[in-house]
């Protein structure tokens, strides 16, 4: 399984992409590039299987909607679903008068332990409460996203917006830090770590 990571877009988000072996098969994460700007940037992409999303915060559903708009399907914990069209839940309303939104979106809902295959891998979701209630966490051979629960330098999501909870994100962040201490973790916002590197600052 490879991984790209792509940073665009005027919040500081990471978007990424995960592909198997011969790049020909991915999911977007996250994705603030377009389906077009994926293709462009994988050119041996031949199909995009999917829309993984950590979370629901508008900076990680940036270009969603032009995903929906290709059938290209969604997945997303449940406890986020609200996210993809409610510009107060998402915290767009925030940052901007139109709410970044993604309506019509085909929903595959993610739970915990559940695998997703790509090419002969599989991810395996993580159900990572407290920066959101439905925040996930993707997990492969050799990394993890981590959206906004795992930030480098010990650094973790914000729990002060819609159903954001401090208790849940520690105990989140404490199942993601038992995790095999050489997986490099993606996350969110900011640059890729390790998980052994970050359990020095807990
Ligand atoms: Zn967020």
């Amino acid at each position: 399984m490879k991984i790209y990571s792509f940073h665009k877009g005027g919040y500081a988000s990471n978007s990424y992409a995960v592909c198997d072996d011969d790049m020909k098969v991915c999911f977007a994460v996250d994705p603030a590039l377009t389906p077009a700007e994926m293709r462009a940037a994988v050119p041996s992409l031949s199909e995009i299987k999917g829309v993984l999303l950590t979370h629901g915060h508008f900076d990680h559903i940036l270009s969603l909607a032009s995903y929906v708009s290709e059938d290209i399907p969604v997945y997303i914990h449940p406890n986020d679903m609200d996210m993809l069209t409610d510009g107060y839940k998402n915290a767009s309303s925030l940052v901007s008068i139109t709410p970044i939104t993604a309506y019509g979106a085909s929903v595959n809902e993610v739970l915990d332990g559940q695998k997703i295959a790509i090419g002969d891998e599989k991810i395996t979701v993580m159900h990572t409460p407290g920066h959101t209630a439905g925040s996930v966490c993707y997990l492969a051979d050799s990394f993890v996203i981590t959206g906004d629960t795992v930030f480098a330098f010990g650094d973790r999501g914000r729990t002060d917006l819609y159903s954001g909870n401090e208790a849940e994100i520690y105990r989140s962040v404490e199942r993601i830090l038992a995790l095999d201490g050489e997986l490099t973790v993606y996350s969110g916002h900011g640059p890729k770590t390790k998980i052994t590197d970050e359990r020095k600052y807990y």
